[in-house]
């Protein structure tokens, strides 16, 4: 079995957010076979919309390795983790109530500024999200993001407090200990149940490079470069490489 993590953010979404560009991608890839795992630091809400345009019914890596949700009965036995809603799920991050306590702690001497204190108007002037998307964003439950910063020292600081700052593509992100690679191998250490899994990533930011550490094949959209992963132009040019 075939299994690919994809990075939503300047991977498959451009700067509108539009999930319109990705269909074809995505529809290849399921006509290739593979298990589509989205793996981003967006939010379960977001996510769920992506999932939705798309028609993915598998797990998904939220908020940046923090927790993985799966639907009920996903798999064929049964999986340890915490029900929500349809899901369960596998927490691996902080909770966001810490998380937004801490940032509001530093937000004065660093000038940050994250969802936990900006109006919707800000978030889409600082994002450029459609309107429609700003909400869903806001459903945090195991992060932030910081859109804005007056000085550097913060990173250490969140650190001595037991959690991380991560950039993505466009910010900054805070999270508990966890990334993107850790929560991929708990999905591939429940795959390798079914069977033997050969696994895929494609992403485009550093916070991408664990993900890249615990695959097989890795691929790079972008200028960025990782010792492990493969630089490509566009999604496209990885569906010329899967045989
Ligand atoms: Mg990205």
């Amino acid at each position: 079995m075939r299994v690919i993590f994809l990075d939503l953010d300047k991977t498959l979404l451009g700067e509108d957010y539009s999930p319109e560009p990705a269909k074809e991608f995505i529809g290849s890839l399921k006509k290739a076979g593979f298990e589509i795992i989205i793996n981003s630091s967006k939010t379960r809400a977001e996510q769920e919309y992506y999932r939705r345009a798309w028609k993915l019914g598998e797990p998904f890596i939220v908020e940046n390795g923090s927790a993985v949700f799966m639907p009920h009965g996903y798999f064929p036995f049964t999986v340890e983790g915490v029900r929500k809603g349809s899901y369960t799920v596998i927490e691996l991050g902080e909770r966001y109530g810490r998380i937004k306590a801490t940032l509001d702690s530093l937000a004065g001497r660093y000038g940050l500024k994250y969802y936990g204190n900006s109006t919707p108007e800000e978030v889409m002037a600082f994002t450029g999200l459609p309107e429609e998307l700003v909400p869903l964003a806001f459903r945090r439950e195991y992060s932030e993001t910081l859109f804005r910063w007056s000085r550097e020292g913060f990173t250490e600081e969140l650190e001595a407090k037991g959690l991380r700052a991560v950039r993505g593509s466009r910010f900054i992100n805070v999270i508990g200990n966890t990334d993107k690679g850790k929560a991929a191998l708990v999905i591939l250490n429940l795959y390798s149940r079914l069977g033997e899994v050969e696994s895929y990533a494609l992403g485009d930011g550093e916070n991408d490079f664990p993900l890249f550490e615990v695959v097989d094949r890795a691929f790079i959209v972008g200028n960025l470069s990782h010792a492990k992963a493969k630089n490509i132009s566009s999604p496209d040019e990885l569906l010329e490489v899967i045989e």
